[in-house]
């Protein structure tokens, strides 16, 4: 891979900081307050309060897909988003949304099914994607495509 670094940004100070990617696993610190800097590895749930300050605050490609227990696709798709996110540690977060529950944010977004994908790339909209893909393979394609397009 041609970039071999990872921008993190610090919880403590919100300082954006460049660190080597091989450098990740071993307690990389902040180089303004030293605070150690870690990635996300597994999705989370998406908090209405706490919405728009974690898509904006994440430089990287991050993925809002609204999901269903009772959607079949979704159970193909959950998984796929979190062995993604441990593939490109620090290059992917995906941010969950329960379609069922969460109407706040479904409706602030018009989301129709499950599941349905929101893209966002340093903290600016890129492209949605509503239903499901005919293939697991091609959600995952089109992702990866989406990390390494960088010209932004
Ligand atoms: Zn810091």
């Amino acid at each position: 891979m041609a970039n071999d670094f990872i921008k993190i940004r610090c919880t403590n100070c919100l300082v954006l900081n460049r660190v080597e990617a091989s450098r990740i696993d071993h307690e990389p610190r902040c180089g303004s307050c030293k605070t150690v800097l870690t990635v996300p590895r597994q999705p989370i749930f998406a908090r209405q309060d706490a919405f728009d300050r974690d898509v904006s605050y994440w430089p990287e490609t991050l993925v809002v897909t609204f999901t269903s227990n009772s959607c079949v696709f979704c159970r193909i798709s959950d998984p796929l988003l979190s062995e993604l996110m441990v593939k490109h540690p620090g290059k992917l977060k995906v941010l969950k949304v329960d379609f069922d529950h969460d109407a706040l944010l479904v409706e602030r977004f018009k989301v129709m099914k499950t599941p349905s994908y929101l893209v966002y790339k340093a903290g600016e909209f890129v492209i949605r994607m509503d239903g499901p893909f005919k293939e697991k393979s091609e959600l995952a394609k089109w992702i990866e495509n989406l990390i390494s397009y960088t010209s932004y």
